[in-house]
């Protein structure tokens, strides 16, 4: 399990990422979705304990990375981004060499490359310099290189960039065979990708996280307002005009007209009404055929955009402002606690005093009441 707990990076005065929390849970494949510079690789390596978090704490299967950071370090295999490897090396040096960073036992290394190796597919070109490799190939060996000793997570830093569509559709077999027995973290800018391969997506923006959700919730949940898509056969051109009769239309947009003159319709409406109904009422009343008539999906494309577009862009100026009003309020807090404690101290000295002089008089009393005897 991995836990992200109020992470911030700061370079300079320029947060990267600001006050992130999120979970990984064991077994679980998630996405990590987000624009260019929203923050994954920033995240993806104070996770894996390249880059130290300006603040907050990251903990990897109970242990906190900043004091067992070798603990962690075995734990997890990363795919860095771009496939950094080292051009003079063969794979099989290259995985050795990983398996050596991540402190395999000697005895135990040889079996585990020549299992890295199997389960990404690299047996022929093992003996090949790295810097050789087509860029499908470089990929596997970066895979490799995380795989290596079977750790118990993996961290995949966009997995198929640069590829071309049939190494793309290689890597995610790879990915998906990885399901079973690891937890993943894969960060990606292109939504199809998250959405075949995760259940759950973590979605970044401008360093701050916008939301967690599983991809399922995500897409459901992306527009309250429902979008069709209707075939008609209109040859008196009729069509347009039902956007009059139906107060929930909002738009209707011609997208083709057929060679056989039908002409394919969008129609997005402002409610989440169901007007099929009432269209077919009307069509049928106007003479227009309707040939075909389909609710249009909604996609996590929906859902993102939904969720980034309209969020508020605060300058850095305005971010440090409010960094330092909350610092303010910290030491205000600070303050008043100091003060509430040196009253409580100054009252139960207070209380002390009496309860002693009380004491005193007691004693005092008992003696008279002794020596009146
Ligand atoms: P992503 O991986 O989502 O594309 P990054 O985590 O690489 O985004 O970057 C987040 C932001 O932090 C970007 O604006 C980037 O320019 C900035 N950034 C990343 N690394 C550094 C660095 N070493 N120094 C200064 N700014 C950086």
């Amino acid at each position: 399990m991995i836990e992200v707990k109020n992470v911030t990076k700061k370079y300079g005065n320029f947060y990267a990422v600001r006050n992130i929390n999120f979970e990984v849970r064991d077994g679980e494949i998630v996405g990590f979705l987000g624009r260019n510079g929203a923050g994954k690789s920033t995240t993806m390596n104070m996770i894996t304990g390249f880059i130290e978090p300006t603040e907050g704490d990251i903990i990897v299967d109970g242990y906190d990375i900043e004091r067992k950071p070798k603990k962690v370090k075995k734990l997890i295999g990363y795919m860095p981004e771009g496939t950094p490897l080292y051009s003079d090396l063969t794979v099989k040096e290259f995985v050795s060499y990983m398996a050596d960073l991540k402190l395999i036992p000697k005895k135990e290394k040889k079996e585990a490359v020549k299992k890295a190796i199997e389960e990404t597919g690299l047996e022929k070109v093992q003996n090949n310099l790295t810097r050789n490799l087509s860029r499908g190939y470089k990929q596997r060996a970066s895979m490799a290189g995380a795989i290596v000793g079977d750790p118990k997570i993996l961290i995949l830093d966009e997995p198929t960039v640069g590829l071309d569509p049939k190494q793309v559709i290689e890597i995610r077999e790879l990915i998906k065979s990885f399901r079973k027995n690891h937890t993943v973290l894969i960060s990606s800018h292109i939504l199809s990708e998250i959405s075949q391969l995760c259940e759950k997506v973590i979605i970044i923006d401008k360093g701050e996280i916008v939301a967690v959700d599983s991809t399922k919730h995500l897409e459901d949940n992306a527009t309250d307002n429902i979008t069709l898509n209707v075939v008609v056969d209109d040859i008196n051109n009729k069509f347009l005009s039902i956007k009059n009769e139906i107060s929930e239309i909002k738009e209707i947009k011609l997208l083709n007209e057929n060679e056989d003159k039908t002409k394919e319709y969008l129609i997005e409406t402002n409610s989440n009404n169901d007007i099929r109904k009432q269209i077919f009422s009307i069509c049928a009343k106007s003479d227009i055929t309707i040939l075909e008539m389909k609710k249009v999906e909604t996609s996590l494309e929906d859902a993102f955009i939904k969720l980034v577009e309209n969020r508020p862009e605060y300058s850095q100026k305005e971010i440090k402002k409010m960094q330092y009003e909350k610092e303010i309020e910290e030491l205000r807090e600070e303050e008043q606690a100091k003060k509430e404690e040196k009253a409580n101290k100054k009252q139960a000295k207070k209380e002390e005093k009496a309860r002693k002089k009380a004491e005193k008089e007691n004693k005092k009393e008992a003696k008279k009441g002794e020596e009146d005897k």
